[in-house]
């Protein structure tokens, strides 16, 4: 999957379908799980449509570490900085991965449980 296909989170970037944003910057956009799985469950995007973690290039090394303390950020905002929260990425099939659009998936608000499914 090396093609940047057009996917939902795109259309959330361009407006096109309604999310319930939390944070914007010009280079990320973070909005609210429609299927959440936990009391907080925030999904943290590039605007840049790369499609997996594994397409990720060396030229993205400072748009991913954008996302990583951006991902902190949103945390700190939807309150979950002193119980703490997980930060998940699924990529590809054996992942889960079910949008192809690199996103983060932040969750907190209840004990979380390992391993994961
Ligand atoms: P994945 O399974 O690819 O790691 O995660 C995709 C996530 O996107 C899922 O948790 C799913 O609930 C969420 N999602 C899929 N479509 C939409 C949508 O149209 N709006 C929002 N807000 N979330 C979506």
């Amino acid at each position: 999957m090396s093609e940047t296909t057009d996917t939902i989170f795109g259309k959330i970037i361009r407006r096109e379908i309604k999310a319930d944003i939390v944070y914007e910057d010009e280079l990320v956009l973070a909005f609210k799980d429609i299927n959440a799985q936990a009391p907080v469950h925030i999904i943290l995007i590039p605007k840049k449509p790369i499609a997996r973690l594994a397409e990720a290039e060396s030229d993205d090394a400072n748009l991913l570490g954008h996302l990583l303390l951006t991902a902190k950020h949103v945390a700190e905002i939807a309150g979950l900085q002193t119980n703490g929260y997980r930060i998940v990425i699924n990529n590809g099939p054996d992942g889960g991965q079910t949008v192809y659009h690199l996103h983060i998936h932040i969750l907190g608000g209840r004990q979380m449980a390992w391993p994961p499914g």
